[in-house]
């Protein structure tokens, strides 16, 4: 028998109408499909640790595709937090088009030689084989571009091809979906600690979990950037980082993050730290190599924004205040990156210089 591939859609921190509009089209185009077990959670970033949205998703243990309101990386990480792990699966909405391609060709990548200085954190971690897929909901704005993205990757996942149905035909009716992603008393079968599923006899059922969430603010880490140089646990003075019995870095107190305080971010020499609900991409996890560019160009030619580090110590000092402690500016916890920030300016420039060379302009 065929394998059956999970999907779960990660709903909207907002409740905006088109969001909504748009998952909930998706996931009734999904209950008409016989390969997918399709269910339903609140926003990602905000669920409780020990709440069942996250104990369902840590008993899923195939092929996994996660559609949520964030940048592919943040999702990926989120989950990883959780223990939830897989190979990552390449979604084809990811990639640039074909403009967009042409100029990024343009671009050099960062040389071998400095992406394998330092080993990366996931490299001491034991993935699954089975694949995990994120995508992000904000790529399109037509369900079926997730549909037939959903239905490529089952595809590829040498499961049981998806029964070619009519994108408009044997959907559920819209008072029927609105019923399942509302669900009221009556509506929906309780499974224990606060799982649902919907039962249409017309399709197969979707779980919606049930769970009360509020809006969380914490640094997510990016295992595949991170080299456990400790720079984020020693710039924070919240207490938010701390280190696991393999003495590696992790988020433990997540809800001590000082909400809207991006500053260690910008003081992670790797860009691993992710804040999936900030407004730059580049912090959200964008993961985007354009951004990196700039940011090198603003070295060479003078830029009048403020240094990054000198930015992750007035967002400390601001947070500090407001939580009535004494400001510290850049006496703690950044002396080792100064040092090596400094250093690497040259170092920097010099990799700058080849990358426009390179560019031949
Ligand atoms: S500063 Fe960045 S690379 Fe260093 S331990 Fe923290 S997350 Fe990892
Ligand atoms: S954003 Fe600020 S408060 Fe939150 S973990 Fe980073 S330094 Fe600490």
């Amino acid at each position: 028998m065929a394998k059956r591939v999970a999907v779960v859609v990660s709903q909207g921190q907002s409740h905006h109408p088109a969001k909504r509009q748009l998952e909930e089209e998706i996931v009734a185009s999904l209950l008409g499909e016989s390969s997918v077990d399709v269910t339903v959670i609140p926003h990602l970033y905000d669920l409780k640790p020990d709440g069942s949205a996250i104990l369902c998703l840590q008993g899923i243990a195939q092929e996994l595709i996660v559609l949520s309101w964030m940048f592919p990386r943040a999702t990926r990480w989120i989950l990883g937090r959780y223990g939830v792990l897989g190979q990552e699966g390449a979604s084809l909405l990811d990639q640039p088009s074909d403009d967009a391609e042409d100029e990024e060709a343009e671009i050099p990548e960062p040389s071998a030689e400095l992406q394998d200085a330092l080993p990366r954190v996931i490299e001491s971690i034991e993935i699954p084989k089975r694949k995990i897929y994120c995508l992000n909901l904000a790529n399109a704005k037509e369900p079926s571009v997730f549909v037939d993205e959903i239905r490529r990757i089952v595809t590829e996942a040498q499961v049981q091809p998806l029964q070619p149905i009519d994108w408009l035909q044997g959907k559920p009716k819209p008072e029927q979906v609105k019923r399942m992603l509302d669900p009221a008393p009556g509506n929906v079968e309780h499974q224990g600690s606060g799982n649902g599923s919907v039962t249409d006899p017309q399709h197969d059922p979707a779980n919606v979990i049930e769970e009360t969430t509020e809006r969380r603010w914490y640094p997510v880490i990016d295992m595949s950037r991170c080299t456990n140089c400790m720079e984020c646990i020693d710039f924070c003075l919240f207490g938010v980082y701390g280190i696991d019995q393999a003495d590696t870095i992790l988020v433990e107190q997540p809800d001590n993050c000082r909400k809207g305080c991006p500053a260690c971010s910008r003081v992670c020499p790797e860009n691993a730290i992710l804040f999936p609900q900030h407004k730059t991409p580049a912090i959200a996890g964008s993961g985007d190599a354009t951004e990196a560019i700039k940011i090198d160009l603003s070295k060479l030619f003078g830029s009048p924004d403020v240094d990054a580090v000198e930015m992750a110590v007035r967002e400390r000092d601001e947070q500090l205040l407001i939580a009535g402690r004494e400001t510290v500016g850049d006496a703690v916890g950044i002396a080792s990156r100064s040092a090596s920030h400094a250093a690497g300016d040259a170092d920097d420039l010099d990799r700058l210089i080849d990358q426009l060379d390179a560019l031949d302009l």
